[in-house]
């Protein structure tokens, strides 16, 4: 028997949501991240090399512009430079001759292939030196990154008389950073799979906290279940029990009046358990999507008329009057007939049984297409809270006036369940120690999709 709810894994919507983004937003932000700072440290290692380039080519110029009248002297001087610094690959001298630059001493033969006329041109006419991130092999050797720094050469009085370039390579500090990206890559992926690792975890620890609510909530029912039977089992066990025993150890009662008394209760309980076990199993069919709906027209009105016949006997007996507002006309409604009968028994036995003094009416009103069927009693009533719990499993209001009404709390659970298979909806309307009005509304005529 199923009466307690499967366990399935549901994520809601919302946490799909919010894991995917956690999913994709974290390893993006990790690379981002990356690739910021990476593209930070290219930057600022450009801008600290061009300042020491600029920096050189002032320490020379005061030393070439001396010089630059004794060609041996000046080509001695930057051989030396450039062997004593080695990230300043090559230098070479412009002279100014019939205002055009022309080259006067370079040390490397390969430096005017190399050379950018517009850089040189650029720093000339603005008067102050420019550079250029440039590849270039400047010793014979593979080509390496250097920047080209071009600089005019002024004399005493300020004049421009030549042009520098200098070579100054990058080489070196780009294979640190290289180093560092690579580094830094490395851990950009160990991270991520870290997270990812941990983000999959995360999914596992969902469905362990889903899983742990679940049983929470299936071992709640099973409580409410074990609460429910033992109750509801007992009473109408014991009173078979006792009055069997009383039957058979008292042969004189059977010929008496008693006999019938006695054979009515022992009657009414047993018909009290075989309600019980119908419920129960309702229950495990609906969850098990067991049950048949044999949908066909059928008048409610007949429905109606033979629900409120059978339980006019016990709304007598509670001195209560049970009325039925019939209606002329045919109501007729696409649905399972005994479906259909169980939904209006459960509402009008409820009604009786939770009306201590009063009346119970059943009243119809018709709308455009659909039919309002309502139960109204006289009754206890109930709180918004009530209200709101009333159609889940094993709920029942306990009260001094409920403790000793029968009752398992399945049965509005089942009219609700078989009202939605048939297309319909049911409603309650109840003001504590007032009365309480269901309704129930079906579609007219027209056949449901069930
Ligand atoms: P039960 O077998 O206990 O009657 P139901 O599912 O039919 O189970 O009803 C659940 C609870 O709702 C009842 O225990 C009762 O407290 C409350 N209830 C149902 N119908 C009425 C009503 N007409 N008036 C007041 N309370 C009601």
């Amino acid at each position: 028997m199923s009466f307690l709810p499967k366990i399935s894994l549901n994520i809601t919507s919302q946490q799909l949501i919010y894991s995917i983004l956690v999913f994709i937003l974290i390893p993006i932000g990790l690379f981002f991240n990356t690739w910021f700072i990476l593209r930070g440290v290219d930057r600022d290692i450009d801008f600290e090399l061009r300042n020491k380039a600029l920096m050189i080519s002032q320490v020379m110029e005061l030393q070439i512009r001396d010089s630059i009248g004794d060609g041996a002297k000046l080509q001695n001087y930057l051989n030396q430079l450039i062997k004593n610094v080695p990230e300043v690959r090559a230098i070479e001298v412009f002279k100014v001759s019939s205002n055009d630059l022309s080259p006067l001493i370079s040390t490397s033969s390969l430096t005017q292939s190399v050379a950018d006329p517009a850089l040189n041109q650029l720093a000339w006419g603005q008067n102050q030196a420019y550079s250029k991130k440039i590849t270039a092999s400047l010793s014979h050797g593979p080509a390496e990154s250097v920047w080209l720094i071009a600089s005019p050469l002024h004399d005493q009085t300020g004049q421009k008389i030549g042009l520098v370039n200098l070579y100054l390579s990058a080489e070196e500090i780009y294979k640190i950073n290289k180093r560092t990206t690579q580094d830094s890559q490395y851990i950009l992926y160990a991270t991520l799979i870290i997270v990812v690792a941990m983000l999959l975890y995360h999914f596992h620890f969902f469905e362990i906290s889903i899983l742990f609510k679940r049983l929470t909530e299936i071992d709640k029912l099973k409580d409410d279940f074990v609460a429910m039977a033992s109750h509801e089992l007992k009473t109408p066990l014991t009173v078979i029990s006792g009055y069997s025993y009383l039957l058979m150890k008292n042969p004189t009662i059977l010929a008496g009046e008693q006999l019938k008394k006695y054979s009515a209760i022992i009657f009414e309980s047993s018909e009290r358990l075989k309600k019980m076990v119908e419920e129960i199993l309702d229950v495990s069919r609906i969850e098990q999507k067991r049950l048949i709906f044999n949908m066909v027209h059928n008048d409610l009105r007949a429905i109606i008329s033979s629900v409120v016949a059978e339980m006019s006997i016990e709304a007598q007996k509670k001195g209560l009057r049970l009325s039925y507002l019939r209606p002329d006309r045919p109501l007729i409604v696409v649905c399972d007939l005994l479906k259909m009968r169980l939904i209006f028994a459960n509402l009008v036995s409820n009604a009786v049984k939770y009306t201590p003094k009063g009346e119970v009416v059943i009243y119809h009103k018709m709308l455009n297409d659909s039919l309002q069927t309502f139960v109204k009693d006289s009754g206890i009533g109930m709180s918004q809270t009530e209200r709101a719990k009333l159609f889940s499993k094993f709920y029942r209001v306990y009260s001094e006036q409920t403790k000793d009404i029968f009752g398992t709390g399945l049965g509005l659970w089942i009219t609700k369940k078989f009202v939605e298979r048939m297309n319909g909806t049911i409603t309650v309307d109840s003001i504590e120690g007032q009365g309480s009005q269901f309704c129930v509304t079906f579609p007219l005529k027209s056949l449901p999709k069930v």
